[in-house]
């Protein structure tokens, strides 16, 4: 009999294996990005009751709720991005289930967005991760911690400004280092997009998404308590719900994370 799962099954009993939760939780004031005009703008989280043990359904409680793809903690499926636009396994009902289940590197630069709102991740610190973590392995997610998180005050967690938003991210050079260099599963950040505020100006534009998605990767966004995972050793759990052609879409992110 094999035994692999069995005793993965213990040790998340035995708390061995510990599940930690990236999700924020979603509600009405949950942030939504917004974009400039002339385009379009996605629909904010909303619920309504339909029953609540009274008169419209006596023994159940239950809600309708609408919201964008990119909405609250989120999948991005390569097909978000044009680049990624004819990938046959690019939308959340074709993607390759194994890959939804992957290891995590946590570069941890919360120190330098405290500092720096406007922090930019470049190979540089993607290399001095990997002299001390070991070189990042194909296939992994790499998260970006900044505990931008922390910002409960959506103000604060958007920070749009005059010249639009102050948020960290990487640079393009960082990108093609992780997609191509790297060969990883993802991409993966707490603040609402995978990339930085001011991505609109580098080039190309939106290079976590440019690059990540035309090169078949996923982003992870509006991520939480990276600040409880080891830089490598943890195994993410996020799967999309299975939209047909589905450009991303809210989810619970799990991390599984061994307790020495
Ligand atoms: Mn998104």
């Amino acid at each position: 009999m094999p035994s692999l799962l069995a005793e993965f099954a213990a040790a998340i009993a035995s708390r061995r294996i510990e599940v930690v939760d990236l999700t924020q939780t979603l509600h009405p004031g949950t942030p939504v990005i917004g974009l400039p005009s002339p385009f379009a703008q996605t629909k904010p989280f909303a619920i309504e009751e339909i029953s609540r043990y009274d008169a419209r359904g006596p023994a159940w409680y239950w809600n309708n709720f609408s919201c964008g793809e990119h909405t609250g903690t989120h999948f991005d499926a390569p097909i978000h991005w044009i680049t990624g636009k004819d990938l046959a396994d690019g939308a959340t009902d074709t993607i390759p289930v194994q890959r939804l289940i992957a290891p995590a590197c946590v570069i941890d630069v919360s120190r330098e967005a405290a500092e720096d709102e406007r922090f930019i991740l470049t190979p540089r610190h993607i290399l001095a991760w990997e002299r001390e973590h070991g070189l990042i392995p194909k296939g992994s997610w790499v998260l970006m911690r900044t505990d931008w998180s922390k910002r409960t005050d959506p103000e604060r967690f958007l920070n749009m400004k005059a010249d639009g938003p102050h948020v960290p991210g990487p640079n393009a050079d960082a990108i093609r280092l992780l997609a191509a260099g790297r060969d990883v599963n993802g991409w993966g950040v707490e603040a609402v997009g995978t990339d930085h505020g001011q991505a609109f100006s580098f080039e190309p534009a939106f290079p976590a998404h440019a690059l990540m998605h035309g090169a078949n990767k996923f982003g992870l966004a509006s991520l939480s308590n990276l600040d409880k995972l080891p830089p490598t050793g943890a195994v993410i759990v996020a799967a999309p719900l299975k939209i047909r052609g589905g450009s991303g879409s809210p989810l619970r992110v799990l991390a599984l994370v061994e307790r020495g």
